[in-house]
């Protein structure tokens, strides 16, 4: 999906940009393991185009921006980026730190816009004119605080923002992610040469990603990487294609995402990391230990190990093989689909209500909410709208308890939700 990307000194207003945008209603600030020096991401939809707005708020202010890490993670998101919201301080004019960002942007100037905020204050009007110096063309003044100039911003910015790809094949997509070495390659050589799979022997390339079909118990299936397949069946996977920089690319493009850990090294900061990846954006997941030829736990307390160290994916299964001896594929490609029906799964409204009544019921929430009504507004993932009085009101913990028990309810035992809280007067 694009990206739309927020920088910006300290200070300039970026995450009351960014909470405007989103609305508050969606809030995937998940408190997680491993991504505390990640940007802030969340969906945006306007005028019916949809795309990722980053804040990278904290990549910035951290104090070793300097760091490599940092220095590539925003270099990284600044190439993705379909368009860059460079914002500037109205009231306060231009300072050094404004022209060191703007610094950093000049490459990409074709697509920056450059945001001039706070304009409810009488001095920005004053210094409006300063900020062209900076060498950007497009300038756009708003007020991120009372909304002004936002509409506007937003016509443009969804104006500028490419066709995306559409799928071609119906099917499941699929995608195998984590660290290097863990044996992602050789579990997908053990999937597409199990004798229950038939592999389609063309596999069918979009702009940068390389697909491959394939059925499984009669369900049709698409493998999705990015770049670098050689050919569909039998083949060795070089190390080359799953390179970490592709598994984020390759997790937006799939419904089930397995997560491959080496048991033989143990769940690693990276490893969560890419797992807090894949529960931010909703998809489906299988948990797969790898290598468990390589040490001598029981099933049982592997598993446990596995649960707690990712305990955000909590409702993803997890399955163990030996990817290089063929065991446990098939277990996997079993989760894979009881995953994707969750994933698909679609409920009556009435159900959806007398489920969200339970829940209240069960532990009524904090303070004054109230939730009048509920529906499912869409599948992959199941995504439910909550009309409630005051969507701040809800605090993370009685969110994420909601959510649990909601999907016990709703019976998606196996699949992420989502949920969208809209206020009502
Ligand atoms: P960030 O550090 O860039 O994320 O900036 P914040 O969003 O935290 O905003 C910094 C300060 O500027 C806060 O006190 C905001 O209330 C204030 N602010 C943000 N947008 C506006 C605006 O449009 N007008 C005015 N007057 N103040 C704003
Ligand atoms: P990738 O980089 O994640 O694609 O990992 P590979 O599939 O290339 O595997 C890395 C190394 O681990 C190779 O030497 C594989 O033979 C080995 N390997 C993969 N799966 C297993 C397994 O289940 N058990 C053992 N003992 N070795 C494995």
């Amino acid at each position: 999906m694009n990206k739309v990307v927020i920088v910006g000194r300290p200070n300039v207003g970026k995450s009351t940009l960014f909470n405007r945008l989103v609305g508050k209603r969606l809030s995937i600030v998940h408190d997680m393991p491993g991504i505390t020096r990640d940007a802030l991401e969340a969906i945006v939809h306007w005028k019916d185009k949809s795309f990722w707005v980053v804040d990278t708020g904290g990549l910035l202010e951290d104090k070793d921006y300097i760091a490599q890490e940092i220095r590539k993670r925003v270099q990284e998101l600044l190439n993705q980026a379909s368009v860059i919201l460079f914002m500037v301080d109205g009231k306060e004019g231009i300072t050094h730190a404004d022209r060191a960002v703007a610094e950093l942007l000049y490459p990409y100037r074709e697509k920056v816009f450059l945001v001039v905020n706070k304009m409810d204050v009488k001095k920005a009007k004053e210094n409006l004119y300063d900020f062209y110096s900076l060498g950007f063309e497009k300038v756009y003044p708003i007020s991120a605080q009372h909304g002004r100039g936002v509409g506007e911003l937003l016509d443009d910015v969804v104006s500028m923002l490419p066709e995306e790809e559409v799928a071609q094949r119906e099917g499941l997509r699929l995608s195998f992610v984590g660290r290097p070495n863990v044996g992602k390659s050789s579990l997908v050589n053990a999937v597409l040469g199990s004798d229950r799979v038939i592999v389609s022997p063309i596999p069918g390339t979009t702009r940068d990603a390389v697909e491959v079909y394939f059925e499984y118990k009669g369900n049709p299936l698409i493998l999705v990487d990015t770049a670098g397949i050689r050919r569909p069946s039998k083949v060795e996977y070089g190390v080359e294609f799953f390179s970490v920089g592709r598994s984020i690319k390759a997790i937006e493009m799939s419904d089930v995402v397995c997560l491959v850990v080496d048991l033989s090294e143990g769940v690693v900061h990276q490893d969560q990391r890419i797992g807090g990846l894949i529960a931010r954006r909703y998809k489906g997941c299988v948990i797969v230990g790898n290598k468990f030829d390589l040490i001598n736990s029981t099933e049982e307390e592997v598993k446990e190990y596995l649960r707690k160290r990712l305990s955000f994916l909590d409702y993803a299964p997890i399955v163990l093989t030996v990817a290089t001896e063929g065991k446990g594929v098939r277990e996997l490609l079993d989760n894979v689909l009881l995953v994707y029906q969750d994933y698909c799964k679609q409920h009556k409204t009435s159900f959806v209500n007398r489920c969200v009544e339970k829940v209240l019921s069960e532990k009524a929430p904090p303070g004054r909410i109230k939730v009048y009504y509920a529906y499912q507004e869409s599948t992959k993932p199941p995504t439910f709208v909550l009309y409630t009085n005051n969507p701040e009101e809800w605090k993370s913990h009685y969110k994420k308890f909601f959510e649990r028990r909601l999907r016990e309810c709703t019976n998606i035992k196996h699949a992420p939700i989502r949920l969208i809280l809209r206020s009502r007067e």
